[in-house]
C-alpha cells in the first residue's frame, strides 16, 4: 500500500474540477477513464471565461462561404490567421509554404486525407493504410467504415512488407503510449510511401518542442491543443495545393464546410491565448501562469502522482520518456502524455485487472494493435475521477468490491 502522503501532498481536487457525476459518491461506482476527453483544462478556461466569450447576432454567419480566394473557401480568414499565429508563437510547425484546410475535428480531416492521397494514386487496388502499433484506436475503424475501394486498413506498419502503395500515419507524440515517432515502413522497404503526420499532441504542455515540424501533410486539433474537443475544429497544413483542394472537396461532399459558430469561437479562444503570451512578453512579466505552463503543471503533477502509486502498487508498469530541451518554455523537460499506457507485469488482461480490482474502465491494448496486457487510461479526465483512481490503485491490496 502507498503511504498516504502521495495523495495528500496536494489537495485532492487541485485541478479545480468536480466529478462528471457530482452528486453520486464515487467510492463504489465505476470510473470511466476509457475516453479521451480533455476536461482537465477547464479550470484554466474558467478563469478566462469573459475574455473568450463571443456574441453572434441573428443576422450573422448565414452564408456557406467565408473566403472565395482561399483553397478552403469555407474557412474564416480570422481562423486561418490565428492558426498561423499560434504555430509561430509555439514554434511547433512551419505554416509558410502550406495551405490550411479546416475540418470538423481532425477526425474529418483524417478521412479527407485518405481520400485525397489515395485518389491521387494510379493503383488499381485500394491503397494500404498502416501505422506502427500501438496506434490510435480510431484509425482502423475510420479507415474501413465505408469499405472504400480507394484505401483499406492494413495494420501494423512495423510488419508491413507488401510491394504495394501505402499510406503511413505517423503520430507523434503517439496516442496511446506517448512515444515520439518517425515513419517506419521506408526504413524496412527502402521506398517512400505517402505520409500523414498526426501531430495532435505536439504542443508544449505534452512534450518539449524540439523543432518546427515541416511535413507534407500535418494534422492538428483544437481538441488537444486547448482542450475544446466539443467545438470540433481541426486543421491540416498541406504543402501540395492539389491535395489541399481534394481534402476541401471531401469536406464539402461530407458536410459542406465547418460550422462558422465553431470557427468563430475557436478563433477567439486561440486569439486570447496568443494575446496573453504577447502581453506577457511585452510586460516582461513572469507572474501570471499562461495556458501551456498552467496545463503542463497539471498534467505533470498527475504523472508524478501516478508514477509514485504505480511504483508502490507493483502490478503495473508505465513507459519512461527521454527528456529534451523545449524551445518554447526554454527549459528541459520530459514528455507528459495525455494518456497513460499501463502494462500488467504478469501476463494478464489489463482491462479485466482494472475492472475487477479497481472498478475502472480503460481501453484495451487490443484496440491499439497491441496485446491485452496493455491498457490506456485518460490523464486529462475530471479531477475527482483521477484522484479516486489513484486512491483505488494505492489501496488495491485492501479493496474488495
Ligand atoms: N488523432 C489523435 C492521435 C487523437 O488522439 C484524436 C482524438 N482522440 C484525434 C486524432 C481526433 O481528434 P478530433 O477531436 O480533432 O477529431
Amino acid at each position: 500500500m502507498v503511504a498516504n502522503n502521495v495523495l495528500s501532498a496536494a489537495p485532492l481536487n487541485n485541478d479545480g474540477l468536480s466529478s462528471s457525476n457530482t452528486n453520486a459518491p464515487l467510492q463504489n461506482s465505476f470510473i470511466n477513464l476509457d475516453q479521451g476527453d480533455t476536461v482537465l483544462f477547464e479550470s484554466y478556461w474558467r478563469k478566462m471565461s469573459d475574455e473568450c466569450a463571443v456574441v453572434i447576432k441573428g443576422c450573422e454567419l448565414l452564408s456557406y462561404v467565408s473566403d472565395n480566394a482561399s483553397v478552403c473557401w469555407f474557412m474564416k480568414p480570422e481562423l486561418r490567421d490565428v492558426i498561423k499565429r499560434l504555430h509561430a508563437l509555439v514554434g511547433n510547425a512551419e505554416t509558410q509554404d502550406g495551405h490550411i484546410v479546416i475540418g470538423n475535428g481532425s477526425t474529418q480531416l483524417f478521412h479527407a486525407s485518405l481520400f485525397a492521397l489515395s485518389s491521387s494514386s494510379n493503383s488499381p487496388n485500394p491503397i494500404n493504410v498502416v501505422a506502427a502499433s500501438p496506434y490510435y484506436s480510431g484509425y482502423p475503424d475510420e479507415t474501413d467504415i465505408v469499405c472504400s475501394s480507394l484505401y483499406k486498413w492494413s495494420g501494423d506498419a512495423k510488419v508491413y512488407d507488401k510491394n504495394e502503395e501505402y499510406i503511413e500515419i505517423v503520430t507523434s507524440p503517439n496516442n496511446p503510449d506517448g512515444s515520439l515517432r518517425r515513419p517506419v515502413v521506408n526504413k524496412k522497404l527502402g521506398r517512400e510511401g505517402k505520409l500523414i503526420h498526426d501531430l495532435a499532441y505536439y504542443w508544449p504542455h505534452y512534450t518539449p518542442i524540439t523543432h518546427k515540424a515541416n511535413h507534407d501533410l500535418m494534422l492538428f486539433t483544437f481538441s488537444k491543443c486547448t482542450g475544446h474537443s466539443g467545438s470540433r475544429i481541426g486543421w491540416a497544413i498541406v504543402k501540395d495545393m492539389d491535395i489541399a483542394k481534394k481534402m476541401t472537396r471531401y469536406i464539402v461532399m461530407n458536410s459542406i464546410g465547418v460550422s462558422k459558430e465553431s470557427q468563430t469561437r475557436a478563433a477567439k479562444i486561440m486569439e486570447v491565448l496568443c494575446d496573453s503570451y504577447d502581453q506577457n512578453f511585452k510586460l516582461g512579466s513572469k507572474n501570471s501562469e499562461l495556458f501551456f505552463e498552467y496545463s503542463k503543471r497539471l498534467i505533470k503533477e498527475r504523472w508524478e502522482k501516478l508514477r509514485e502509486v504505480i511504483k508502490e502498487n507493483g502490478d503495473l508498469i508505465l513507459p519512461k520518456f527521454p527528456g529534451a530541451y523545449c524551445n518554447f518554455t526554454k527549459e528541459s523537460s520530459e514528455t507528459y502524455p495525455a494518456f497513460a499506457w499501463l502494462m500488467c507485469k504478469k501476463d494478464e488482461d489489463g482491462v479485466s485487472y482494472l475492472e475487477k480490482e479497481l472498478k475502472v474502465l480503460a481501453r484495451s491494448g487490443n484496440r491499439f494493435g497491441s496485446g491485452p496486457r496493455c491498457t490506456r487510461i485518460n490523464m486529462l479526465s475530471r479531477g475527482d475521477d483521477f484522484h479516486e483512481f489513484l486512491k483505488r490503485l494505492s489501496n488495491i491490496k485492501e479493496i474488495s468490491y
